[in-house]
Order: C-alpha cells, then sequence, then structure tokens
C-alpha cells in the first residue's frame, strides 16, 4: 500500500478491536503513520478476565494486556490514551478531542465498543455516587468492586446473564454472600434453551448463590450519609440487605460519535462485509458494529472477543486495499466455578434441543436445531467435542438429532471434512 505524507490512519479506541486493528494493519503492509486514541488509561487489554480471574485477585492489570508498550513501539504504532475524541468532522477529515484539540485523519477506524447499561430506576443516579454500587466493564470498575470483595460480605448483583453469573461465581470464590436477581423468569434467558438455565442456575444454588427469578429492583435504601446503597427493594415487597452491588444488565454501544457524524447507525454502527460504514474511508470493528452475518443471514451485533479480533481483521484489510469478506461463524466462552462453556451459533428460533453426553456429570454438549438443521452448540467442559460442533454448526446443514445424542458414536463421524465446512453462499 503507497504512503503518502498526508497518510494517518487513526483508530478510536484502544480496546479488543483497536488494539487487533493497528496490529493488522502492520501486517497488512501499511507503513504509514497510525495512532490508537483511547479515552482510559491503559494499553489495549482484553476483557474477559474482569469477571473472572481478575475479579478474584489472581492476576494484575499489566497481564490483561493484549501487548507490552514495547510491541507498539516496534511496530510504530502511536498511542493517544487518556484522551476522548468528541466529534468526528467527516467533511475535514478531522477528529476533535475533548480538550479542543484536533487531528487529521486520512482513513479512520471506529471501534468504540460499549458501556454498560444502566438502571432506569429513580435511586439509579443516586446510587452511582454511592462507594458500593458498581457498574463493570473497565478495570477500573472491577478494582472499585474488587475493594468490597471480603469473605461475608453481602453481594446483590442486578443481571442473571454471563456477566452477573460470573461475578457471582468469582464472588462464591471469596467466600462472599452472594444474591442473583433476575428479572425474566430464567438466567440467560436471552442467550439460551430452559435446560441450559435450569442447569446454571442448580449449579450456582448448589455453590451457595441465593438466585431469585421473576424479580425486579424497584428502589435502594442508603446509609444516613448517603455514601453507601444497603438494601436492595424488589417487586414483591422484597428486600434484600447489601454491601455492595453489581449490576449487569447488558450493554449500550457507543455510536454517538459515528451518528452525530451522520453516519448510519441502526443497534450499532452499520458496516458492510467489509467493515467498511457509509463512509468508504471509515471502517468500524467490534461491539460497537451492526454487521451482515452470512451464517445468520441478517445483521447482528456481537459482544465477544472473536467478532471483535475477526472483524478487526477484515476492517484493517479494507483500509490496506484488501478487502476480504467478514463471514466467521459467532462464538463465545464463559467460565464459572469448574465450568468451562463454549458456545457457536445463535440459538434464537431454535425448534429443536438435543443433549449429547450428561448434565450431571458436568460434561455435556447441547445442540439446538431449527428445521433439522444445526445452528447452534453450547458446549460444557468439552473443548474437543466443541471444536468439531464449530465445524458442524458452520456447515449449515441437518443433522441427525439422534446420532448427535448418541455418545457411541463419536463426533467427528458427523461432522464435515475440515475443508468443506464453509457458510452457505
Ligand atoms: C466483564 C466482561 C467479561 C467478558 N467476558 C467475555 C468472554 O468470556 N468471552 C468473550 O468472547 N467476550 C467476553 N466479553 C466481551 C468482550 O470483552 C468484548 O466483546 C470486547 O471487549 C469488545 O471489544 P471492542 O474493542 O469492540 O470494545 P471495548 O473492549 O469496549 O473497547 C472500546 C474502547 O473504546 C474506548 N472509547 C469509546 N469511545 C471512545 C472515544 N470517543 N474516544 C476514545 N476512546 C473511546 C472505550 O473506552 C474502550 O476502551 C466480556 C466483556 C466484559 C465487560
Amino acid at each position: 500500500m503507497s504512503t503518502h505524507s498526508e497518510d494517518h490512519i487513526y483508530v478510536v479506541g484502544a480496546g479488543h478491536a483497536g488494539g487487533e486493528l493497528a496490529f493488522a494493519l502492520r501486517q497488512q503492509g501499511y507503513a504509514g503513520p497510525l495512532t490508537i486514541i483511547g479515552e482510559e488509561g491503559h494499553l489495549p487489554y482484553q476483557r474477559p478476565p474482569l469477571s473472572k480471574a481478575f475479579l478474584k485477585g489472581e492476576c494484575e492489570t499489566p497481564s490483561l494486556y493484549l501487548r507490552q508498550q514495547a510491541a507498539y513501539d516496534k511496530a510504530n504504532i502511536g498511542l493517544l490514551l487518556s484522551r476522548r475524541v468528541e466529534r468526528l468532522d467527516r467533511a475535514g477529515k478531522k477528529l476533535i478531542f475533548d480538550d479542543g484539540r484536533e487531528v487529521t485523519y486520512s482513513k479512520l477506524a471506529l471501534a468504540t465498543g460499549g458501556r454498560a447499561r444502566r438502571m432506569t430506576i429513580n435511586d439509579a443516579a443516586r446510587a452511582e455516587r454511592t462507594r458500593n454500587f458498581h457498574y463493570l466493564r473497565n478495570i477500573d470498575d472491577v478494582l472499585a468492586i474488587r475493594s468490597r470483595f471480603e469473605a461475608g460480605q453481602r453481594l446483590v448483583i442486578v443481571g442473571g446473564g454471563y456477566i452477573g453469573l460470573e461475578v457471582a461465581a468469582s464472588a462464591i470464590a471469596r467466600d462472599l454472600n452472594v444474591t442473583v436477581l433476575e428479572a425474566l423468569p430464567r438466567v440467560l434467558a436471552r442467550v439460551t434453551a430452559p435446560q441450559m438455565s435450569a442447569f446454571y442456575e442448580q449449579i450456582h444454588r448448589n455453590a451457595g448463590v441465593d438466585v431469585r427469578t421473576n424479580v425486579e429492583v424497584i428502589g435502594l435504601d442508603f446509609d444516613a450519609e448517603g455514601d453507601a446503597v444497603t438494601a436492595v427493594h424488589c417487586t414483591g415487597g422484597v428486600v434484600i440487605p447489601a454491601d455492595a452491588v453489581v449490576v449487569g444488565i447488558g450493554l449500550l454501544p457507543n455510536t454517538e460519535l459515528a451518528q452525530a457524524a451522520g453516519l448510519d447507525v441502526d443497534n450499532g454502527i452499520v458496516v458492510n462485509e467489509h467493515a467498511a460504514t457509509s463512509d468508504p474511508d471509515i471502517v468500524a470493528a467490534g461491539d460497537c458494529t451492526n454487521h451482515p452475518s452470512v451464517f445468520c443471514g441478517r445483521r447482528i451485533r456481537l459482544e465477544s472477543v472473536p467478532n471483535a479480533v475477526e472483524q478487526a481483521r477484515v476492517a484493517a484489510a479494507y483500509l490496506a486495499g484488501k478487502p476480504r469478506t467478514y463471514d466467521s461463524v459467532p462464538w463465545f466462552w464463559s467460565d464459572q466455578y469448574d465450568l468451562k462453556l463454549q458456545m457457536t451459533g445463535l440459538s434464537q428460533g431454535y425448534d429443536q434441543f438435543v443433549l449429547r453426553g450428561s448434565m450431571q456429570n458436568k460434561s455435556f454438549a447441547a445442540f439446538y436445531l431449527k428445521e433439522g438443521r444445526l445452528i447452534a452448540c453450547d458446549a460444557v467442559n468439552r473443548a474437543q467435542e466443541f471444536m468439531i460442533a464449530k465445524r458442524m454448526v458452520a456447515a449449515c446443514k441437518p443433522f441427525d438429532p439422534v446420532a448427535l445424542a448418541d455418545e457411541t458414536v463419536p463426533l467427528k463421524t458427523l461432522a464435515p471434512p475440515l475443508q468443506a465446512a464453509a457458510p452457505p453462499a
């Protein structure tokens, strides 16, 4: 790729996608000026340990960094950290920072991720000013939560999604008294089958978590100084005393910068299969994008590391003038207690659930079929079968449910050969 003196590619967002995108640009041959801008004060880092090992205090901040400073120096990638881009002027090709300074870009990548969805109850704004009410999205959030992680403390977690449940498992490992409040009739309701929800609810109850479903938070109590939340009020007149509250009720994509600049936005920055936005000089990648999924046959927005990494590489290829299509099958993982859950595909709309293995033995694969076609698999403590299931889901074809459930039939004998596993045209 040729470079001119006025070339300067900026990446807004120093997260998983932003970090990966910059290095991928170098790998694709872009040798010109390249800078990542991030509002956090950290080098690009991985977030999954935030609700797992890092929350338990088993690792420290530098181990979260995707690469150390020396790698950026070596690749000649500039970092502008603790700097927030406030405005994007597409006509002038300028980024305007919170301190009023500005830079000019030749090409731009938006990797702005998302932020924790806030509670909407009346007391929420007041709670955010206390010392023991937390959302969980970044390192600073977790350092604050960790300071409350003392044995015997009463932790109330609002939200029974993956993050809420991972926080529960981490808190149990540190001997806290944990309550999980879920507004829907079951945990993980939006992402998995009732059988999986029941399995995870039982696992958490066995570990000592008080899991309550069908309960909505309607208010909070505060101490006399207003410094701390002391109890959580729920529908049904239930009041749960709390020494700390962690809220994990979803993510809002950071799309404001793009939207104000007139880029297409619809539950994420709208990109095409090459990760290009409605402005051909601007790409976007990661949690902030709404992209066409070849596999799902519709537009989706994903919140996962594999999506951030793989879409970032596609975006870099486009900027480097070597466009390729983003056609990965979604996948994700979650670690809770001694359970390694790995998921591939998207199970929404399934009409058949097939279990292989034993939930009681905590080793199984759950297959989701729609009109006979395999659309997703959740595997618990079955890493090898998960790798095969990924290929099977990617093949987008029907599989015999009886054979899927039969452990005497090795899964690999059902899977398509490696080279044949391709998404539909
Ligand atoms: C607690 C937790 C656990 C998770 N566990 C898993 C897991 O087990 N497996 C998995 O696959 N995924 C997991 N995820 C999701 C995964 O971490 C995200 O999908 C991934 O981080 C997305 O990367 P990203 O770069 O798109 O966004 P982010 O990581 O959110 O990075 C975006 C960055 O851009 C910055 N930014 C935004 N706007 C601006 C601006 N205007 N100016 C400057 N900077 C800006 C943000 O501050 C942020 O640092 C987890 C997430 C969390 C929070």
